[in-house]
């Protein structure tokens, strides 16, 4: 007989991944919370959406932060770009145990969609949403679509604290089984007006944001003193601030993201840096280590955010070589034994002339 396994961290005693026991003074069941309330220092990723229907592009994607990271950041359409939906790879990150942040921006969807999908999503085992505004259809390769923003980042954020809290929709009409969610926003430090960005913050965290994630840092200096003013508005300890990080692939690369993309500031010395440099993806990724080793002793700050587009790869390597951890190692997804018998349905449902009726599939899954 096999021996039953060590339980890992935040694995539910009863061996089912989430959601976890119930715990005094969380709002969510989620591993997330949990992480930040034991005052340990947390990393979240960004999964980097598929073009795609097939599952297995999404856990493939999923698979190279095993062991690395306390959440998995579902986008939804950043940039006005569709890809799969961020409930969509919610939807599977959750069927196999990993704890998703799900991202909505109110750019496509109006307060029913929203507050439907917010309720579908935490029956999914969904404990963590980061509520976005969204970037403008103009940012994207469809800017005829027709925007939506009936609500903002603000108004989401109170629409699903009262969802939760008070147990009803906007429109007063009851739940019967409020989500259980830890509620994220949003902030950009580098982006003008800068004195309005932590008084920006403050707004966030009255309507309902316990954790924020930054856009990317560059400039240390920079965050430095936002998390002064943060700190001294007393705003670090009603909300867990994640630091948003993330290497660069060339100088080219941080060239063509400092003009075209709104809201990321990148020195002309980081630049310098990268093109002084013999191998600049490497040099790249030394900078965001760079970085991870300043902001993490900076007061206030709870984690990180890897966003590594298109560099996923680069992510163990980015948290382990920075020694955030500290030797803690998160939740790790572990073979089980049906996986086998998943796998082969999706292989013949995608790939295979669907002959077999759904009737008879059920019955030779069992
Ligand atoms: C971690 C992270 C994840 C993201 N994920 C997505 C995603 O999945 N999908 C997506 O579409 N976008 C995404 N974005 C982009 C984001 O939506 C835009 O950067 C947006 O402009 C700012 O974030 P927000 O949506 O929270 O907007 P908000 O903070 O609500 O702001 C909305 C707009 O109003 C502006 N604004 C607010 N207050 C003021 C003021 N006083 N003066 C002037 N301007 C003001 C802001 O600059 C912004 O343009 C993400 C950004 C980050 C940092």
């Amino acid at each position: 007989m096999t021996p039953p396994r060590p339980r890992q961290t935040d694995e539910h005693p009863d061996g089912i991944d989430l959601p976890l026991d119930r715990l005094p003074g969380h709002s969510s069941r989620g591993r997330l919370e949990r992480v930040l309330r034991r005052g340990e220092f947390a990393v979240t990723t960004e999964l980097n959406p598929p073009d795609s229907a097939d599952p297995e592009d999404v856990y493939n994607r999923a698979k190279i932060f095993d062991g690395w990271v306390d959440g998995i950041n579902a986008v939804d359409a950043s940039g006005a770009n569709c890809h799969m939906s961020s409930v969509g790879i919610c939807a599977l990150l959750t069927r196999m145990g990993y704890a998703p942040i799900m991202q909505i921006a109110c750019r496509d969807k109006n307060r029913i969609a929203i507050q439907g999908d917010v309720l579908g999503a935490a029956a999914m085992g969904v404990a963590n949403i980061l509520c976005l505004t969204g970037d403008g259809v103009q940012a994207g390769d469809q800017p005829g679509a027709k925007p939506v923003f009936d609500l903002d980042s603000m108004s989401l954020l109170e629409t699903v604290r009262i969802m939760r809290d008070n147990g009803k929709f906007l429109s007063g009409r009851k739940l019967t089984t409020p989500p259980q969610l830890f509620l994220g926003a949003a902030v950009n430090p580098f982006a003008p007006p800068y004195d309005f960005r932590p008084v920006h913050l403050g707004k966030k965290i009255a309507a309902g944001a316990q954790f924020v994630q930054s856009q990317y840092c560059f400039d240390v200096p920079m965050f430095r003193t936002f998390m002064q003013r943060v700190r001294d508005l007393g705003y670090a300890e009603q909300c867990f601030i994640l630091c948003g990080v993330g290497p660069l692939a060339s100088a080219k690369t941080a060239k063509w993201i400092r003009s075209n993309v709104p809201g990321i500031h990148i020195p002309d010395s980081i630049i310098a840096r990268l093109e002084g440099a013999q191998d600049q993806k490497k040099e790249g990724k030394q900078i965001c280590i760079d970085i991870i080793n300043e902001v993490k002793e900076i007061a206030g700050v709870a984690g990180i955010h890897v966003m590594a587009y298109r560099q996923e790869e680069y992510v163990a390597e980015i948290v382990d070589e920075s020694g955030v951890l500290k030797g803690r190692r998160p939740w790790k997804r572990e073979a089980r034994p049906d996986d086998q018998l998943v796998a082969s349905r999706l292989e013949h449902i995608l790939h295979d002339d669907v002959t077999e009726s759904q009737v008879d599939m059920v019955k030779t899954a069992h």
